[in-house]
């Protein structure tokens, strides 16, 4: 299938019959000019850097009940934690201290962290350090809310769409969410001028290739900025314990079919790529994706943010062993970068 690889990079597109060829091949050679073709296309854009995000989980409250998730609502066994304002500015400091120029904010839906307590941190971390990107990642939230925070100072909002099938979204979430809405917040924060991240979990319970297809249609329409694919990794006390976890061999594909459909957009080697055995976070870089996103959230806390099960957050995958990483990268010939590392289209904060 080199031939359908080779017209995916030259015209960013490919029909829905090669795109389920191409996620379900069991050639080799296939799949390894398809990770070629996307690494050399992301370094046409970036070289061989990868950008750097400290990753702050700013608590582990949730309103939600999503059937996956370790930190869904009725997940009683999880010790509940919040970051206070001051606890998120010294993580903040502390990456900064690092040569950490973006900081990701990324919670559950906490209803105790309101739009107006997000907009004083963002405000304050803006002043503080006004060379650095605010990235969002705190669910779905009103376009007034995300107006507020778009002008306190934020520059990225990351929100998987999940899957686009609204059967399949329906599977995967309670009555009380559903696929609509959160389109409708994607295109609310892609009109706010926020860089855009969307994405799904790879493998999820219940997906189909047809499903993949449908989500990639959706993220060429919608042209994120960012796209986040990571496996699905069960957790034992989610309604989803006893399913199977999704492989890196498809996510390093969709990774690589993503790079190729927008060869712009910042993808990260997702920390569940890294928590699954095998070398994924090097294989993700090496199909394509261009970001790392170490832990810097309070040491202390980490095991809590536990979204599935064996989650890593420590050694190399903490900001604290970035010098671990960057042996690890430069092992495959790769340089981490401390840039702020936006989108090229980004036009800043207004
Ligand atoms: N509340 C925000 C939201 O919903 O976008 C941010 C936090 S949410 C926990 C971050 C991401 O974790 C979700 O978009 C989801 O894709 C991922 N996630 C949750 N449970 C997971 C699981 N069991 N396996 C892999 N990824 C998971």
């Amino acid at each position: 299938m080199k031939k359908e690889v080779d017209r995916l990079a030259a015209y960013r597109t490919l029909s829905d019959r090669d795109l389920i060829e191409l996620l379900s091949c069991s050639d080799a050679d296939t799949v390894s000019y398809l990770h070629r073709r996307a690494r050399e296309v992301a370094f046409l854009h970036f070289g061989n850097k990868v950008y750097l995000r400290g990753l702050i989980e700013i608590s582990n409250f949730c309103r939600n009940n999503c059937f996956y998730c370790g930190i869904r609502k009725d997940n009683s066994e999880i010790t509940r934690y919040r970051l206070s304002h001051n606890e998120v500015l010294m993580c903040c400091r502390e990456g900064y201290a690092l040569g950490l120029r973006t900081f990701v904010l990324q919670g559950g839906e906490d209803p105790e962290q309101t739009a107006s307590w997000v907009e004083a941190i963002v405000r304050d971390i803006h002043a503080e350090f006004p060379d650095c990107a605010i990235t969002l990642s705190l669910g779905e939230k009103s376009y007034r809310s995300y107006l507020r925070l778009r002008n306190a100072g934020a520059d990225r909002y990351l929100l998987r769409h999940e899957t686009f099938d609204s059967g399949h979204y329906s599977y995967l979430h309670p009555p009380s969410m559903c696929i609509a809405r959160r389109i409708e917040c994607l295109r609310n924060l892609k009109k706010l001028g926020f860089q855009t991240g969307t994405g799904v979990m790879v493998g999820s319970p219940g997906q189909t290739l047809e499903h993949l297809v449908q989500d990639i249609r959706f993220i060429e329409e919608l042209q994120p900025e960012m796209i986040g694919l990571g496996p699905f990794i069960p957790h034992h006390a989610t309604p989803f314990a006893g399913e199977t976890a999704g492989t890196i061999d498809r996510t390093l594909r969709l990774i690589a079919i993503c790079r190729l459909m927008l060869p712009k957009a910042l993808i990260p080697a997702t920390t569940a790529l890294a928590s699954l055995p095998g070398k994924g976070r090097v294989g993700g870089i090496l199909a394509g994706a261009n970001v790392v996103m170490p832990n810097l959230s309070p040491p202390s806390l980490r095991k809590d943010y536990s979204l599935y099960d064996n989650k890593v957050a420590f050694g190399s995958e903490s900001a604290q062993g970035i010098r671990d990483l960057a042996a690890e990268l430069q092992d495959i010939g790769y340089e981490i970068s401390m840039a702020r590392g936006d989108h090229a289209g980004y036009e800043g904060w207004k």
